[in-house]
């Protein structure tokens, strides 16, 4: 692949990595993994194709027009964010759908605060334990940044041409593998 100065504007595939920081200055998380408990990328960039809605929007703005080696900072409140707390996404589900991420068993009780995976209708997700019964589980389903302001620090690492796949998907491609082998369906992304 060839190496070229680009700036970002659609149909580009953009790298950067990021720290995320609360209103008070609390770094949330460190793309880079410098804090390896807050990164949710195992230290690895992130990777997005530019213009199609698979980025929050403030940060793309943000992004626009830099190239590799520029920085970008941008405070986002909660409407451009994650959003406000929402009363409707607490509820009551049963102990057996309720796992600890990573396969860990449920030892005791759930503490208060703890992130659960909860199997649902629509697939598994996140959930903060409000409070365990004896066979239910209290959860509340709202993401944990709901209601902040947030700074997102980005550093470009490397702007490249999205591909027509890419375009196609309307997504990025990591660089090592084309999403969709089509003889043996490997790597597939729809
Ligand atoms: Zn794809």
């Amino acid at each position: 692949m060839t190496e070229e100065n680009i700036n970002i504007a659609k149909d580009t595939v953009v790298t950067f990595h990021y720290t995320l920081k609360d209103a008070a200055g609390t770094e949330l998380e460190n793309s880079r993994g410098s804090n390896a408990s807050k990164s949710i990328t195992g230290g690895e960039p992130v990777l997005y194709l530019h213009g199609y809605k698979g980025m929050m929007a403030g940060i793309e703005a943000g992004l626009e027009s830099k190239s590799a080696g520029e920085t970008a900072s941008v405070t986002l409140g909660p409407d451009d964010a994650y959003g406000r707390y929402d009363e409707k996404s607490k509820g009551r589900v049963p102990l057996k759908n309720v796992k600890l991420p990573g396969q860990q068993t449920i030892k005791g009780k759930l503490k208060p605060g703890t992130v659960v995976e909860v199997q649902t209708k629509q697939g598994p997700r996140e959930a903060t334990v409000i409070k365990q019964g004896l066979k239910s589980v209290d959860i509340d389903t709202n993401h944990p940044y709901v209601e902040m302001t947030l700074t997102f620090n980005m550093e470009v690492v490397a702007v490249r041409a999205a591909t027509d796949d890419e375009k196609q998907h309307g997504h990025a491609h990591a660089a090592s593998s084309s999403c969709c082998d089509t003889n043996t369906k490997n790597n597939c992304c729809d």
